[in-house]
């Protein structure tokens, strides 16, 4: 039996880091939302349900889960199946865990097409996508130059230009091959390395939602990271109340959401300062160099794959060309903002239990 921590609020100090934000745009959030509504379960009176929160680490995150259930038993029976369906993702889309099913196909770039799983093709189809219509500056195939700088952030030192060069010539989204009847993917260039970390929270949040749909469960939140996906509105609330970072609006209320997608992507949590510039962990695979423009961008959209994918996406194309990306997805908002100075700046999205 899965042990669960529980939950009551969040910390001071996360409170106190975190601006609250206005309304300014709340209409739009919740044509989002109501674009995205899908029908809840079976129908329970509010006063019968109860609120439960339980996190564990999935995916080199805690992931949260928020619920409205009769009871324990069947909230914690919920909960177990939708981490377990985390578990289960992580061990498709990892590119952390060498037995992945993702390290297992990369081990097998320049040969012949591989049959996947529907876990690993689906954001691999989302990514590919993206790829697409952004110009490669969203490429899942990205693996060689971050791992090149994850170690540079480790080490505080820039990697040789060869070894960059090196890096990006082993990344492009025009060498994976898809092939969506047979489900197959075929990495076309040896020394393939896939990175799903830009959309797989949001994804696995995503599925999880699905899984708690299916214990019966309409009203949850599911956070990842910077990563949310709400399904109905707590009990007798006009929604969920979240904190959109990067909206510009410190200081004000949280805005309410329900049924859609929240997803922040920026360099507060996994940047480091090398010689006095900041490396993102978000990088150009266009250059091979990570971002320095300290840009963070907060997508809402109608479920994670979208948001989390966005993110990214927008942070490397940039406002203009950012918000042209996110149009090609109806129901979507892009918050954009460029950290000022350094550490004073809102962290990723975090959720604000109701009242
Ligand atoms: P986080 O993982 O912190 O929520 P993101 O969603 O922006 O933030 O994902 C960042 C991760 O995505 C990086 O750690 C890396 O694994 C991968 N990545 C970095 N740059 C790109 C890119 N241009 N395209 C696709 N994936 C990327
Ligand atoms: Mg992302």
């Amino acid at each position: 039996m899965r042990l669960f921590t529980k939950f009551e609020h969040l910390s001071n100090r996360s409170r106190a880091l975190v601006p609250l934000v206005a309304i300014a745009a709340a209409a739009f959030a919740w044509g989002a939302a109501s674009g995205a509504a899908q029908s809840a379960k079976p129908v329970r009176p509010h006063a019968r349900l109860t609120r439960y929160e339980y996190t564990e680490y999935h995916m080199g995150v805690d992931v949260r889960i928020v619920l409205y259930a009769p009871d324990k038993p069947e909230a914690e029976t919920a909960c177990a199946a939708a981490f377990e369906r985390f578990a289960e993702l992580d061990t498709a889309m990892s590119d952390y865990r060498v037995d992945s099913e993702l390290n297992r196909l990369c081990a097998k770039a320049g040969g012949p097409a591989v049959r996947v799983s529907a876990d690993l093709f689906r954001p691999l189809q989302r990514a590919q996508e993206l790829a697409r219509l952004s110009g490669g500056a969203f490429d899942a195939t990205c693996g060689p130059v971050v791992r090149l700088w994850r170690k540079a952030r480790k080490e505080k030192a820039l990697p040789p230009p060869s070894e960059i060069a090196a890096a990006a010539a082993r990344t492009g989204w025009r060498y994976v091959e898809l092939n969506a009847a047979k489900r197959t993917v075929r990495l076309r260039k040896p020394g393939m390395q896939l990175d799903l970390g830009a959309i797989g929270k949001g994804y696995a949040d995503d599925c999880a939602q699905e899984v708690l749909r299916r214990h019966g469960i309409s009203s949850a939140l599911v956070e990842a990271g910077g990563d949310i996906v709400v399904t109905d509105a707590p009990p007798g609330q006009p929604g969920w109340r979240i904190e959109v970072p990067n909206s510009g609006d410190a200081g004000a209320r949280p805005r309410t959401f329900a049924n859609c997608a929240i997803s922040t992507s920026g360099d507060l949590e996994q940047s480091a300062a090398i010689g006095g510039k900041r490396y993102s962990h978000v990088v150009d695979p266009r250059t091979g160099w990570p971002l320095t423009n300290r840009i963070q961008v907060t997508v809402i959209a109608r479920d994670g794959l979208t948001s989390d994918g966005l993110s990214t996406a927008v942070s490397v194309l940039g406002p203009i060309r950012g918000r042209e990306l996110a149009r090609r997805y109806p129901g979507t908002t892009v918050y954009i903002r460029f950290a000022s100075g350094e550490p004073d700046t809102p962290s990723p999205g975090r959720f604000q239990p109701p009242n």
